[in-house]
């Protein structure tokens, strides 16, 4: 288990949900997405985080990122399946517990109950870091809203109920307005997209998706306000997936290295061994720290952290694949079979580079923030 759970960042309610969060995930059988039907894989893993309650932290307020960022690092330990599970939920009811009205945020117990699963459309395929180039059109006809465009690279596409959707109202950065669009609207067709680590992905093709004035979330242009504090927010529970895939991969390199016999010694022994695991040890414990303190800053009622969930996203993301590559390095060619966890993780990692801000914008977030400070003296 986690040893930074000691320090002061934690409640004892932290500690006991970390605890138990690891202990129900470590006895589960998660049904494995890369043995047949990934959508199955995550609808059940939906099923198993609802009855445990789980999905509540991402669906309910007080929404807490520290919580949610252990929820995370726990399941990615896991399951990456059952982290995924989470983490959508998270992405799909944020905008909605932060600018819903009423009967839109009467969704969410159901989200709470794994009734509803839901999914957050924003990219396109000329607009995903640069969200100003958006251009799926919702225009107004007769009281309601046409949707025509394109999204794609949207986890669970196949197997969301509702798709919380970014679209263009207006030209200009104050036109991009959200939208809750059901699955089962007329005029909205999804195609798998697949990744190398498999997860439910696709593309959403809105050809004339009417949708009533109600599914609008918020007002007109507050599309972009929502998806940036979304966003935000979800950025440092990436970084928290990616600590728990490196503390997976490093347990996993540590246990081979003890057993593992070769020119008079265990893999343990031999000093460059030693030094690839003091290296990933002191990485990760690097990457947990700024994770934790960003989760902090947030839950001690700072409305905005972009600097330190930059820090933490970019660092953890970039040391967590490092810790893996160098795993699979000590565990030598059975590492790379199908089926090792250490070729898994060197998959399932290589996406959180890159979605939810890829490390080169957060390095620009971080910069700017910087910049922003007065000089010191
Ligand atoms: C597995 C997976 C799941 C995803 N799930 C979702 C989802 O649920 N919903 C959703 O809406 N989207 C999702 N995405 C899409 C993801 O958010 C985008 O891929 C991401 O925002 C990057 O956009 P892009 O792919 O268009 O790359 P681009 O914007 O074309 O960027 C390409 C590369 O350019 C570099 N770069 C970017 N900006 C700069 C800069 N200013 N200076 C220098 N270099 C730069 C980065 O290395 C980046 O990787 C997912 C993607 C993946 C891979």
């Amino acid at each position: 288990m986690n040893q930074l759970l000691q320090l002061p960042f934690f409640s004892d309610a932290d500690r006991a949900l970390a605890r138990g969060l690891q202990a129900s995930a470590a006895s589960h059988q998660w049904l494995n997405p890369e043995q047949g039907d990934d959508r199955a894989a995550l609808k059940s893993a939906l099923q198993t985080l609802a009855q445990w309650g789980t999905l509540k932290l991402a669906t309910t307020q007080p929404w807490r990122l520290t919580s949610m960022a252990l929820a995370r690092e726990v399941l990615a330990y896991h399951a990456g399946i059952a982290d995924l599970a989470l983490a959508m939920q998270g992405l799909g009811a944020l905008p909605l517990l932060l600018g819903g009205s009423p009967a839109q945020q009467a969704l969410l117990p159901g989200a709470a109950a794994g009734e509803h699963c839901l999914a957050f459309a924003i990219t396109e395929p000329d607009a995903g870091s640069d969200l100003s180039r958006i251009a799926l059109v919702a225009r107004r006809e007769r009281g309601d809203y046409v949707l025509e465009g394109v999204k794609h690279l949207v986890s669970n596409v196949g197997t969301a109920t509702h798709y919380v959707t970014f679209a263009r109202t207006s030209a200009g950065g104050r036109g991009i307005t959200a939208f809750v669009v059901p699955a089962d609207s007329p005029g909205l067709r999804l195609a798998p997209q697949v990744p190398i680590s498999p997860h439910p992905l696709g593309r959403m093709d809105f050809l004339g998706v009417r949708l009533p004035e109600s599914s609008r979330i918020g007002a007109e242009g507050d599309g972009m306000k929502l998806a940036l504090a979304t966003l935000g927010r979800m950025r440092v529970t990436v970084a928290a997936a990616a600590n728990g895939f490196a503390r997976r991969a490093l347990d996993e390199a540590l246990a081979y290295a003890r057993r593992r016999e070769l020119f008079g010694a265990t893999l343990a022994e031999k000093p460059l061994a030693q030094a690839l695991l003091a290296e990933m040890r002191a990485r990760l414990d690097a990457s947990q720290l700024l994770t934790y303190r960003a989760a902090w800053e947030f839950d001690q009622g700072r409305e905005r952290i972009p600097l330190e969930a930059a820090i933490a996203k970019w660092q953890a993301t970039e040391n967590a694949q490092w810790i893996i590559d160098k795993a699979l390095q000590l565990a030598g060619g059975q590492g790379v079979l199908q089926g090792s966890v250490f070729e898994r993780l060197y998959r399932e990692i290589r996406p959180l580079r890159i979605y939810e801000g890829a490390s080169e914008v957060q390095q620009l977030v971080i910069a700017g923030e910087m910049l922003k400070e007065p000089t010191r003296e």
